[in-house]
């Protein structure tokens, strides 16, 4: 089955607003093993809503639209398609009693284009809206399947989810089942890891293995379909321990793990406090860490020593030391952790001191980086040497001190 995802709202091409619903969509559709072809934008412009339909209908068998669901004038996707297709539009009771429910809830009157949003093509599937009142739809009609979603994220991605997907999951597979399991690495390249797996990829059929790369970590979906769950499963153990067997050493984690939330579990695992004395992330560390949560019971705290007199002033650094070394330095980045930790009394302390970029830091190159891991008696420093913009060097920063801490 092949995709066409058609976002229709004139802020898309107006650059007020980016295509996340596409992205989104997508990516729920890879998990299904459906091929997505195109991603079309287009206004809100029956005429022109109109041409890209009749483009869509030539190369694609299953057509997602976005937007335009709306009560407003400018809400259009759903009328245009229905004259498009040549079927009426019917009052859908349920759709209709919910924004009733909706109003009065809020003690609000209705207007009448609101009862505008309970109109859905005839003969369509309702999506219901458990997040917002344009209900959604799915219809099939002459071999091709049209699936109608509201525009905000908020609705558009909990229908999709939990109303249109299992509709296609029983499309596609009558009586079968689909599942994907995320494979999370760190410390290796997408390009160093597709070859090391390359026979892998080559020959995959079912399950499929899928890389992606974003923000210094790669991740491998293995994609399984097969009569029952248990088998399914059986499918992805396998692929996973060969994939495994060769870059295993890389592996992090699995689906919604992420560097941080792994690095709190095992600090809570192994009963270890953790503080962090930070220059050029400026916090970045903490504030990563305190994303997950239960982190009260790992980090205590720690300190954000930007200059060079906040780091002696703060953290008891001596200037003979940054005079000496500078403060892009091995021996800052170990003072710092040292220090952090003993200040704070906690198991390790962290010391993240570098050049974030574009310029040069105290005669060091940009993405030049130290960090130092004091963890009890031993104190370890480490050097990057990044390429990346400001930013992506200071989450670089905090993603390697995660991925060493968690050795
Ligand atoms: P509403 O009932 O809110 O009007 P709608 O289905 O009519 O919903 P639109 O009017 O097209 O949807 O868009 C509403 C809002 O949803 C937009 O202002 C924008 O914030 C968000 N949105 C729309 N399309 C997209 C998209 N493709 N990606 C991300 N966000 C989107
Ligand atoms: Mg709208």
């Amino acid at each position: 089955m092949n995709a066409e995802i058609i976002a229709v709202g004139s802020e898309l091409l107006l650059g007020q607003i980016a295509n996340t619903n596409a992205k989104f969509i997508s990516n729920q559709l890879s998990e299904l093993g459906i091929n997505v072809f195109y991603h079309t934008v287009v206004g809100d412009n029956p005429g022109r809503l109109k041409e890209v339909i009749e483009v869509a209908e030539k190369r694609a068998d299953l057509i997602i639209f976005s937007g335009g669901l709306g009560p407003t004038k400018d809400d259009l996707t759903k009328e245009t398609i229905a004259s498009h297709l040549n079927v009426p539009l019917t009052l859908d009771n349920v759709a209709l009693s919910f924004i009733e429910e909706f109003f009065a809830k809020r003690g609000r009157g209705m207007t009448e284009n609101n009862r505008k949003q309970a109109l859905v093509l005839e003969g369509c599937e309702v999506l219901a809206n458990h997040h917002g009142m344009a209900p959604g739809m799915y219809l099939e009609k002459d071999g091709r399947t049209y699936m109608l979603l509201p525009g905000p994220p908020k609705e558009l991605e909990p229908m999709f989810q939990f109303e249109a997907k299992p509709i296609l999951a029983k499309r596609l597979n009558l009586d079968g089942t689909i599942i994907s399991h995320v494979l999370r690495f760190y410390g290796i390249g997408e390009a160093e890891l597709e070859v090391q797996i390359q026979d892998i990829l080559d020959n995959q059929s079912n399950p499929t293995v899928a890389p992606l790369a974003s923000d210094g970590e790669v991740t491998l979906r293995i994609t399984a379909k097969a009569a029952t769950e248990e088998e399914a499963w059986k499918l992805i153990d396998q692929k996973k321990a060969e994939i495994l067997a060769i870059v295993g050493e890389f592996q992090y984690g699995v689906d919604d793990d992420s560097l941080t939330s792994k690095t709190v579990e095992m600090l809570l695992h192994n009963g270890l406090t953790i503080s962090a004395a930070e220059s050029l992330t400026a916090g970045l560390f903490q504030s990563e860490l305190a994303e997950i949560s239960g982190v009260s019971g790992t980090l205590v705290g720690g300190f954000v020593t930007y200059t060079e007199q906040a780091k002696i002033d703060q953290l008891g650094i001596e200037k003979e030391l940054l005079e000496k070394f500078g403060v892009v330095s091995s021996e800052c980045a170990a003072a710092m952790a040292v220090n952090a930790r003993k200040l704070m009394g906690t198991d390790i302390g962290i010391g993240l001191t570098g050049a974030a970029g574009p310029e040069p830091h105290d005669g060091q190159p940009a993405g030049t980086i130290w960090i130092g891991f004091s963890i009890g008696d031993t104190l370890v420093t480490r050097k990057l040497e990044l390429s990346g913009m400001r930013n992506t060097n200071r989450l670089r920063a905090v993603k390697y001190t995660c991925s060493y801490l968690m050795r």
